[in-house]
């Protein structure tokens, strides 16, 4: 008798634990690549951008690109990613030595990532992003996020970027205001370019024919950066347009919608 009361209360407390960690840990929710917002830290966090609405303070968080659904801990809440079908497809290099590549060209390729994930490490507090972004380029999406690639039939990592169709010489305009934090000619993305658009929000162009802009400078939303061109490992010539926040790749494709901050706030 004793021993069956131990183990009733032993239950109650099992259960009042169980629900006092789920009230601690809500579980927010949003699709593949995309950015959501989430109650802010408690603790001021100098490097993270807050916003204040009529349900609170938010701060925002980006969910990684995903094969399957996925419950992962960010920051200070658990996040369920949702898998999103985004297709396939297939393109078929010509030159062969930008397929498989040989120990130089793999060797300038790894060091080539190494500089881009080191321009991404850090990111300026003196710019204050709107996330009220412009398309870089006119043209349509060629190429949309998330598609998983095939080259000459070997399956590749998925295509985390947008595609925007444009011919050679078409001007590239910054989406946002930024500041130049990368210039390189590199094996895969030609001429490329980064830039740094304030805490922990960046976008990268590539395979440009030219770059109009030096390293470190200022640039005010739709001034002019680059030209479309058909530079690196290509089919043609597009816009290879990149949006990296809070450490993913997300999908650009959301961004350029009109009102697209309050969207998500
Ligand atoms: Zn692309």
């Amino acid at each position: 008798m004793f021993q069956k009361k131990i183990k009733a209360s032993s239950l109650l407390t099992l259960f009042a634990l169980i629900s006092m960690q789920s009230f601690a840990s809500d579980l927010f929710e949003g699709k593949s690549g995309e950015i959501i917002s989430i109650p802010a830290a408690t603790e001021d966090k100098s490097n993270v951008l807050t916003f204040k609405t009529s349900t609170g303070t938010k701060q925002l968080v980006s969910l990684p690109f995903v094969k399957k659904d996925l419950v992962i801990t960010r920051h200070h809440v658990n996040l369920k990613v949702n898998w999103v079908n985004f297709g396939e497809s297939r393109i078929t290099i010509a030159d062969e030595s930008k397929v498989t590549l040989s120990t130089k060209d793999q060797a300038r390729a790894n060091n080539e990532a190494i500089q881009i994930k080191t321009a991404l490490s850090r990111s300026s507090t003196e710019i204050t992003p709107s996330f009220d972004f412009i398309a870089p380029v006119p043209g349509i999406v060629t190429s949309p996020f998330g598609k998983q690639r095939f080259v000459n039939d070997l399956p590749r990592s998925a295509h985390l970027a947008l595609d925007l169709r444009g011919a050679v010489g078409t001007p590239i305009v910054a989406p946002l205001k930024g500041k130049v934090v990368l210039i390189g000619d590199y094996f895969y993305t030609g001429l490329t370019l980064i830039l740094d658009h304030g805490y922990g929000l960046f976008s990268s162009y590539a395979h440009m024919s030219e770059i109009k802009v030096k390293l470190n400078d200022l640039v005010e939303q739709s001034d002019e950066i680059g030209l479309v061109g058909a530079t690196g490992r290509v089919t043609g010539p597009h816009l290879h347009w990149t949006v990296y926040f809070d450490g993913n790749k997300v999908n650009p494709e959301s961004l350029i919608q009109e009102g697209y901050l309050n969207s998500i706030l």
